[in-house]
């Protein structure tokens, strides 16, 4: 053995003599069970996959970090964001959302678009997607929802009925479905989309004064997309494409980067505004908030090992730090809860001890103890209750966010405005997009929607008549549905129309 090589051990540390002939008896005998390091070895290839997140399986990550470009101090305390110039450390992942680990890169799917930041004050983590909007409003559809974008429950198989009947029967999707069959469903790279909060949050001053907020990640390598025939060609080709190409233009020193900007709302316009600022199936136009940039992100690391950083990095948008916090928005209220469920069944009770969740900017204290795999100090000797007289962990009242009026009876309200959910798909088909943009959204629906059931066409389509009357007619003249049907169903309410379309037309 030469000087600087390893010597090959079993996980307790003992030297193994041989690895490539386990222990058996006689040269062409059965196996002996002392083969210890044989047994230990077999043992952890059999638990080396854990559970696959149930969205946003196939990701791909990178290190880096933020930078301030203009002063917001006057929205926020954060103290990440309190001066120009001052440097976060980030760490970022990019997925599709309903595929499986190992689905294509290039699958038409929204983009999710996780930062999270290592501040001084803990983690903040924005748990965004390359879309502004989604495709339902209430937490309570979301299970149901994802169902309809993965497997086919008789068949494994993806199934347009389901995609289709579900979506048409929600019709506040029909903005986040114009975006998906647009072109930047299917982003050339993760380098070249945006990123948005989406939903609203929070953001408060330290004078006690709060303001509703969106964030924007604007791409600095340009919006780059892959027309249909391009999608499927990489799909076959390259799977890992997107994976790839972050990869290795971070490798080559290719640092991609966003410029980050903010929309700012006062809250008192919040009750007044044309639309509910809580609602994410709606952007707030440019024109009534515009975007302010305010920060630069950069990647320029890759990950050493993808399975310890990338695929055990777990984020939420739950995890807040003082001058951001939650808004009303009934989408985000589930995640709140949703997402640390989620880690503490897939990576355990202690998954914010894995170095890359691990607070680095500001170690944690805390009285939580013990739970499996628990592997820093635990607390150690000090008081595992609150209060106690023992100099143990204090909480400060300067971290609390202004009081937020909250009034209401306890119900199940439905919305009470389903019209305006046409607005905005309708405004970015008319106003919005190219010529060219609008003929390939109509050939990727008809493309997809083909597969589905002709009733379940009808109805859908019926949709996007309600959005524009040229859009809802060049997707049925493109299926082949008789129009006058199509603009009957357009007119109806949505549970007259769910009755219509119950049997074949
Ligand atoms: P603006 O004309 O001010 O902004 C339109 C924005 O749409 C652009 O800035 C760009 O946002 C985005 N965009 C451009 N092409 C496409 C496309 N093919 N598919 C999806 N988005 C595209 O209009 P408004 O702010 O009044 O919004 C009009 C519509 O634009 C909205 O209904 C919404 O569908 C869409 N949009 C609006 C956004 C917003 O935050 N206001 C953000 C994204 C889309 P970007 O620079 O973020 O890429």
């Amino acid at each position: 053995m030469s000087k600087g090589e390893k010597v090959l051990t079993t996980n307790t540390g003992r030297t193994v003599d041989d690895d490539q002939n386990s222990v058996t008896a006689g040269p062409s005998g059965p196996l002996l069970i002392q083969d210890v390091h044989f047994l230990e070895k077999m043992a952890h290839f059999d638990r080396e996959r854990i559970p696959e997140r149930v969205v946003h399986a196939k990701g791909a990550g990178a290190y880096g970090y933020f930078e301030v470009t203009a002063d917001v101090s006057r929205y926020t305390k954060a103290k990440f964001l309190s001066e120009v110039g001052k440097k976060t450390d980030v760490f970022v992942r990019f997925s599709t959302v309903g595929g499986e680990k190992g689905s294509a890169d290039a699958e038409r799917d929204p983009r999710g678009f996780a930062v999270k930041f290592y501040t001084e004050d803990g983690n903040y983590d924005m748990v965004g997607n390359n879309t502004p909007v989604f495709f339902i409003r209430d937490p309570l559809k979301f299970p149901d929802f994802i169902h309809t974008q993965k497997r086919h429950p008789g068949s494994n198989l993806k199934d347009p009925d389901m995609f289709w009947d579900f979506l048409s029967l929600t019709p506040e999707s029909v903005h986040q479905v114009t975006i998906l069959f647009s072109d930047r469903g299917t982003p050339a790279t993760y380098r070249n989309m945006n990123g948005y909060t989406s939903h609203t949050f929070k953001w408060y001053n330290d004078k006690g004064e709060y303001f509703w907020i969106k964030l924007h990640f604007k791409t600095e390598q340009g919006i780059k997309n892959l027309n249909a025939s391009q999608a499927e060609e990489l799909k076959g080709k390259d799977p890992d494409h997107a994976t790839r190409d972050l990869h290795d233009a971070i490798a080559r020193g290719e640092y991609p980067s966003w410029r980050v900007e903010v929309q700012v709302m006062p809250a008192e316009d919040a009750e007044k505004y044309r639309f509910n600022p809580f609602d994410i199936t709606k952007v707030w136009p440019h024109a009534d908030y515009p975007p302010m940039p305010f920060g630069r992100m950069v990647l320029n690391r890759n990950p050493d090992n993808y399975f310890a950083e990338v695929e055990q990095s777990a984020f939420s948008p739950a995890n807040f730090v003082p001058g951001i916090a939650a808004s009303p928005d009934k989408m985000l209220q589930g995640r709140l809860f949703s997402y640390h469920d989620t880690h503490r069944h897939r990576l355990g009770t202690n998954y914010h001890l894995l170095p890359v969740n691990y607070p680095k900017g500001r170690p944690f204290h805390n009285y939580q103890r013990d739970g499996a795999m628990r592997s820093d100090h635990n607390g150690g000797a000090g008081p595992n209750y609150y209060p106690n007289s023992f100099n143990g962990p204090l909480p400060m009242i300067d971290a609390s966010e202004p009081p937020a009026p909250v009034d209401g009876d306890g119900a199940r309200y439905d919305y009470v405005h389903p019209n305006d959910d046409f607005v905005q798909a309708g405004d970015l088909y008319r106003k919005v997009m190219t010529p060219q943009d609008r003929d390939n959204l109509v050939s990727n629906l008809v493309g997809h929607m083909s597969g589905a059931k002709k009733r379940i066409q009808y109805r859908q389509a019926a949709i996007f008549y309600k959005a524009d009357v040229e859009y809802g007619s060049r997707v049925a003249e493109g299926l082949g549905l008789d129009l006058a049907t199509v603009k009957e169903l357009a007119a109806m309410s949505k549970e007259d129309r769910a009755a219509a379309t119950q049997k074949d037309l």
